[in-house]
């Protein structure tokens, strides 16, 4: 559960300070009002789009003051709509003689509030519009689209809105274009987790861990649905068939929004438009512009909604206008159709099946089976005092390795350990990548051809770690993976002196490898991510250490 730092008392008070501190360059406070108002405003003879509702949701509503897009947004307490008096204060501030059009949710609070504001004002000879936005597809049918609340759509009637006002649209023009974005504008939207209100303990609703709450609004509440748990790619096609059938269907070109709605990350929101790009291309749709990001949020609500506007000429230009606001900015740029990236990737190798005939094959294979069921454990351990990627490195390394290998001819032991560290360090990555794939390359070089003895199978380690140390700088007793590595080097070194089998050899070493990793919970780190928070680390195995007595443990077991 996440809280606010902001006590709930002042919460609307010390961010909006922030705000305008923040962006003075573009946004001013109204005087004696919560709200904020243009830099450049007002500005005579152009109309004045005046947005507002509740905080909670930023960059809705004062995030999207600027140039091109609002002159001014009334901030409410957290989804709470403003009063009239604070709507009436913002919208003289902003009112540059042209009027003011009014543009924000259908709530019924704010829709109160703001009509009393639009009294008054035509009572002073302020001439004033209102256009509600109803996207929401989950909020009422479609029958009675006038029903519908207004959701993540805002950011588009009021991109629309702000970019004819700026043309120089008179007042009902900038209404009428306004009304017909709203009119071709649907959202969808999934929750996997509730929001918490500033002060609160509790989030207003929770989801279960394998469930999903579909058709939500933005002020906190549950989904009209439960589903079990999506994919980012499922997820993607849940929202394109929901809103599909709810596009007027007269023009390919829309503009789509991928909104997260607070704590949702950026990487999975790209992931589900991979797939939402490919849909609306599969169904003939061209997405001219698609914005990814924070929106129309619900404080730290963990959910996604796509919202699709169907553009037509008007619509397309207007859209496409430059604007500069502190949240939301547009060069102006109209994009030609852009072709949905599929992206293919080595480092995403599976390996199914059984190994082949080659021992490389068969001893990779048996290591990689190995470091997939500690996994966890390794990631635990690089988590006592780094950063937790040590398992999912190994195992991603190691399971491109195995398919790098499986390209060789099965007798060619030096080729393949060559191919398995290149790939090994390409798919790893990280510290322990680079330097497992120059053991595992070097080794490959000193082996020079088929099936070596112990003396050969000595030197090529010999020189590997050689390698390894010129390219690592560790020092034995700086706890890394070389305490395991060098006991193991000098056990091979004297099983060879003593003219022991390969087998032979290699079960001993890697026993005192092992041996060796456990001892290194007595060390502390000087190398590495670890280093910084040695301490931590005392009484925990080194990770790395770990994982190569793991790995020389299980390919002993196929020599
Ligand atoms: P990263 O540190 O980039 O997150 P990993 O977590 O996969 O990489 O690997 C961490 C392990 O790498 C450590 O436990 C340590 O054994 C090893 N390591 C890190 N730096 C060095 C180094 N300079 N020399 C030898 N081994 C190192
Ligand atoms: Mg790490």
């Amino acid at each position: 559960m996440t809280t606010t730092l902001t006590p709930a008392e002042t919460f609307k008070r010390d961010w909006l300070d922030g705000f305008v501190g923040a962006y003075g360059r573009t946004v001013r406070k109204v005087p004696g009002a919560y709200g904020v108002v243009g830099r450049h405003v007002p500005r005579p003879g152009k109309v004045a789009v005046v947005i507002g509702g509740g905080c909670g949701h930023y960059p809705a509503f004062a995030g999207l003051v600027g140039p091109g897009l609002a002159a001014g947004a009334v901030v409410g307490d957290v989804f709470t709509s403003p009063s009239a008096e604070q709507v009436y204060r913002t919208a003289r501030a902003a009112d540059g003689g042209a009027g003011v059009l009014f543009a924000y949710g259908n709530y019924q609070g704010d829709v109160l509030h703001f009509g009393l504001a639009a009294r008054r004002l035509a009572a002073e000879g302020i001439d004033s519009r209102t256009v509600l936005v109803t996207d929401d597809i989950a909020s009422g049918p479609p029958e009675a689209p006038e029903g519908r609340r207004g959701v993540a759509g805002d950011l588009l009637v009021f991109k629309v809105a702000g970019a004819a006002a700026e043309r120089g649209d008179d007042l009902a023009a900038v209404q009428a274009a306004a009304e017909l974005a709203n009119a071709r504008t649907r959202t969808f939207g999934v929750a996997f987790d509730g929001c918490t209100l500033p002060g609160a303990r509790e989030p207003l609703f929770t989801v279960a861990e394998s469930q999903m709450e579909v058709g939500l609004g933005i002020h906190g509440e549950p989904g009209v649905r439960t589903v079990p748990r999506l994919s980012a790619t499922e997820l993607a096609d849940v929202l394109v068939d929901g809103l599909l059938p709810e596009l007027p269907g007269t023009d390919r070109r829309v503009v789509a929004v991928l909104n997260g709605l607070g704590r949702t990350k950026y990487e999975d929101m790209f992931a589900t438009y991979a797939r939402i790009h490919q849909r609306l291309a599969a169904e003939g749709l061209n997405p001219v512009h698609a914005e990814v990001g924070e929106f129309v949020t619900s404080l730290d609500m963990a959910g996604v909604s796509l919202t699709l506007l169907e553009l037509d000429d008007e619509l397309a230009e207007l859209y496409a206008a430059p604007c500069d606001t502190p949240a939301f900015r547009s060069g102006g740029a109209v994009l030609d159709a852009v072709e949905p990236h599929v992206t293919t990737d080595a480092a995403l190798a599976t390996v199914d099946g059984e190994a082949g005939e080659g021992v490389v094959d068969r001893a990779l294979t048996a290591a990689l089976r190995s470091l997939e069921h500690h996994e966890g454990e390794l990631g635990r351990l690089d988590a006592v005092a780094a950063d937790g990627d040590h398992g999912l490195g190994m195992t991603r390394g190691m399971r491109a390795a195995v398919a790098a290998a499986r390209q060789v001819p099965p007798d060619d032991l030096s080729g393949a350990l060559l191919a398995a560290g290149t790939a090994f360090a390409d798919a790893a990555g990280g510290a322990s990548g680079a330097l497992y794939g120059v053991l595992l390359a070097e080794t490959g070089a000193g082996l020079r051809g088929t099936c070596p003895d112990t003396a050969t199978l000595a030197d090529a380690v010999d020189a590997a770690v050689r390698a390894f140390t010129e390219l690592g700088r560790a020092e034995p007793g700086d706890k890394t993976m070389l305490d395991a590595i060098e006991p193991f080097r000098q056990a091979l070194r004297e099983q060879a002196r003593a003219a022991a089998s390969v087998a032979q050899a290699w079960r001993v070493a890697a026993e005192r490898a092992a041996k060796a990793a456990e001892a290194t919970a007595d060390l502390l780190p000087t190398r590495g991510r670890a280093a910084r928070l040695a301490e931590r680390s005392r009484g925990h195995a080194d990770p790395g250490a770990t994982s190569f007595a793991l790995l020389v443990t299980a390919v002993g077991e196929t020599l």
